[in-house]
């Protein structure tokens, strides 16, 4: 029998996962040739998710879970996942029921037919605010500009499943900074897309407030691509490039009238102006720097406290 291995990130999710375990549960129980296991993820919650997940995982043997010695994040949560799933594919979804446990068996009959990593497309429905949807568009299309990777517009969501093989793949990457949706599709192999529609979730709070999608944005662009170094030195030739034609205009202008241009106000602007770029292209190669330094540090992503598996 194959199995499949879901894995859900958890973070202050006590009210969430009694019930996602329940409706995956269910979604099992008419896949009747699929064996599955659960890993929940304690990503450092400071509510009683452990105490649930510990009840959870005494009463049901396919629910599983890895506690982390405090909160490192998403990403880190759901590698830890897949670092220790056992099945023939692993689905990772949130553990808030914003990303639909029906779509399980599509996702699995895609994987039947061949596919190694299964994407979703999240369709926003209309309760999802104007400020979230434009803020998470806007993303997408400055991430795919200024990124190596591919990454169609609204296909970034973390709800996706992946064959052993690309698994296998992924856990042999060691970077600091991890963009897994990013990464999978840097990755390759066959890989095909379905689409949902993203809820409410069911209780307790998002944790990804603007400051947060901000860094995702700069770390999904300065994980995958040296474009922002690229654009810094093009606008050093620019610059020096009109600069040297201004030159050039007020020399002649000078033998021409015989008079001095004067204006030291637009002079004060100009290297302000210049000022500015110069730090924002400092600050850019200090992104870049930053990365460097802490991979080279090597520290690992996360650090189990506790696992029952
Ligand atoms: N999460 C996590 N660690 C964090 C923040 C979030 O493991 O530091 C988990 C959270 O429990 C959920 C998923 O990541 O399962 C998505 O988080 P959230 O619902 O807050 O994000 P949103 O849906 O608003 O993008
Ligand atoms: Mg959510």
């Amino acid at each position: 029998m194959k199995k499949i291995s879901i894995v859900i990130p958890a973070y202050n999710e006590e009210g969430n996962v009694a019930l996602i375990h329940q409706k995956i549960k269910e979604v099992f129980s008419e896949l009747q040739n699929y064996d599955f296991e659960i890993i929940f993820v304690n990503d450092g919650s400071r509510d009683q998710t452990q105490q649930v997940l510990e009840d959870l995982s005494n009463k049901f043997s396919e629910v599983k879970f890895i506690e982390f010695s405090r909160n490192f994040g998403h990403q880190p949560a759901v590698k830890a996942g897949i670092d220790s799933a056992l099945g023939n594919a692993v689905i990772s979804m949130d553990g808030d029921l914003q990303h639909p446990p029906e779509l399980i068996p599509k996702m699995i009959q895609k994987w039947e037919e061949g596919y190694d990593v299964v994407l979703t497309v999240r369709k926003y429905p209309k309760e999802i605010s104007f400020f979230k949807r434009k803020t998470s568009d806007f993303f997408y299309k400055i991430l795919s500009g200024l990124s190596d990777v591919n990454l169609t517009k609204g296909g970034g969501s973390d709800f996706r499943l992946m064959d052993a093989n690309v698994v296998e793949v992924m856990r042999k990457f060691n970077e600091d900074d991890l963009f897994l949706r990013g990464l999978t599709s840097w990755m390759g192999f066959k890989q095909t897309a379905l689409d949902f529609t993203a809820s409410e979730r069911v209780s307790g709070e998002s944790s990804y407030n603007l400051k947060k999608m901000i860094t995702f944005a700069f770390t999904g662009i300065t994980a995958f691509s040296v474009k922002p170094l690229y654009i810094a030195a093009y606008l050093g030739f620019l610059f020096s490039g009109f600069s040297v034609i201004g030159y050039a205009a007020y020399v002649i202008h000078s033998f021409v009238t015989k008079t001095e241009i004067s204006g030291w106000a637009s002079l004060i602007m100009t290297i302000v102006f210049f000022g500015g770029l110069q730090l924002i292209i400092l600050g850019i190669i200090g992104i870049y720097l930053g990365k460097i330094f802490k991979q080279v540090k090597a520290r690992p992503n996360y650090i189990i406290k506790n696992k029952n598996f």
